[in-house]
């Protein structure tokens, strides 16, 4: 039956209608102006699943990370926060800002576990899950406020995570992507904020404009030197301006300062695995030939790793030989989607599994056991000039073809290749072919 009440044409189940057929209908009833985006965020995600495991960690200050001299500061709880600690810092600054800290290098299978689980509670709740990292979810909820209110249901979904995983969780509602993960983060910890239609920017306004999404250390000390620190003085500011500073990302951070954020929660497909396969044209014994294909596979697939923000802790090795005696080997690596540590975990693989002297026939790669890391290489070890590096390289994979830079190692493998795993893209244009 069609609602009265419904602005669209949609059709609307009575108020006693369950839940689930409840959500099922909402998002028919969305319209772009008025939509009701929640974010999620697990509070201090690895400090409170190692709180989980051993209780003897409450209200202690912790640092997650790599132990070695040249570590960086995964996570820490908010008792290490008070002396000025904070994650991406070098762990030898954290230790000496608070010796007392209690060190822990982080267990990724562990945190993949927990995170799972939140997941499959938010995935089985709302309509469409966004989930960015290891422990952020968007979802959009339009449409629900006509049957149950938005609010009520996100504090109910949040109470259903404490209660079921035993981690903390915050969140934050508003219209908009940007506006809800700020909100979020103002509430923390175990937040809940409301930003309701039309206030985005009145919340915004007398925020740091470091809180913006996208404001990253080099674009503050441009906008500090302008003399611009609340986002109070950007929304002043006209729009022609950030972009002459900034180009085309100063219009966006103006917009996204102003509570205008127009992008769509994106369901992400929970992909298990990614792989590439080779059969060779003809049986081959040529060993430096598969070593560098295998290369050459290793390294794609990690780029698509990168492009679907994922990270690997499983990668597999598979050779066919000629007979048809089909032998794999896999082992467990920390999750990373980096190919100085992929590529030599590959070869190694290969020269432990290579060990008739038979012909072969197929050579494969397959990475597992994913995990998202947003833009991240490796949980523990942040190595921001690696990530610049690779980031670089990607934009080019991205705007010239998957082949445009490659290893000089890989350079004989022709055509490895594919459609994004993540997205079903169309495949990246390959440079070495003709289209
Ligand atoms: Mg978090």
């Amino acid at each position: 039956m069609a609602s009265p009440a419904c602005p669209t044409s949609c059709y609307c189940l009575p108020r006693t209608a369950p839940l689930a057929n409840l959500i099922g209908i909402a998002v028919i009833c969305g319209t772009v102006s008025n939509r009701h985006i929640l974010h999620l965020d697990l509070d201090t995600f690895f400090v409170s699943v190692e709180r989980l495991l051993d209780s003897r960690l409450e209200g202690a200050p912790i640092l997650i990370g790599g132990p070695s001299d040249r570590g960086v500061v995964a996570a820490c709880s908010y008792e290490a926060r008070r002396f000025g600690v904070h994650s991406g810092m070098p762990m030898r600054m954290a230790r000496a800002l608070c010796p007392e800290a209690t060190l822990i290098r982080g267990n990724s299978a562990n945190y993949m576990q927990h995170s799972r689980a939140v997941t499959d509670i938010i995935r089985e709740s709302v309509p469409v899950c966004e989930k960015p990292s290891i422990d952020e979810f968007y979802a959009d909820l339009t449409g629900m406020d006509r049957f149950y209110g938005c609010l009520a249901f996100s504090g109910e979904l949040k109470d259903r995570v404490i209660r079921e995983t035993g981690l903390p969780i915050s969140f934050g509602l508003s219209s908009n992507k940007t506006t809800s993960k700020v909100a979020t983060g103002e509430g923390k910890p175990l937040g809940a904020m409301h930003v309701g239609q039309g206030g985005e920017r009145g919340f915004l306004a007398p925020l740091s404009i470091r809180k913006i999404p996208m404001v990253g250390e080099r674009t503050y000390q441009t906008l500090r030197n302008l003399g611009i620190q609340r986002i109070a003085t950007l929304q002043d500011v006209p729009i022609e301006m950030m972009e002459r500073v900034l180009g085309k990302s100063g219009r966006v951070i103006w917009h996204k300062a102003h509570g205008h954020d127009d992008s769509p929660v994106v369901a992400t497909r929970e992909r298990k695995s990614i792989s590439s396969e080779r059969t060779f044209a003809s049986d081959s014994t040529d060993v430096e030939k598969m070593r560098s294909m295998l290369l050459a596979m290793a390294e794609n697939l990690a780029f698509q790793l990168r492009r679907g923000g994922k990270l690997t802790a499983c990668v597999t090795l598979k050779v066919r030989y000629a007979d048809f005696d089909t032998r794999t080997l896999q082992i467990r690596v920390p999750s990373t989607a980096a190919d100085h540590h992929l590529i030599p975990v590959v070869l190694d693989l290969f020269t432990r599994l290579y060990t008739r002297r038979v012909r072969v026939r197929l050579i494969g790669v397959r990475y597992s056991a994913l995990v998202e890391g947003g833009t991240q290489l490796d949980l523990f070890h942040v190595d921001k000039q690696r990530e610049a590096l690779y980031q670089a390289m990607d934009k080019m994979r991205t705007q010239f073809g998957a082949r445009s830079i490659i290893s000089a190692a890989g350079l004989s493998a022709r055509s490895i290749g594919g459609p994004n795993p993540f997205s079903g893209e169309p495949p990246i244009l390959l440079a070495n072919r003709r289209q």
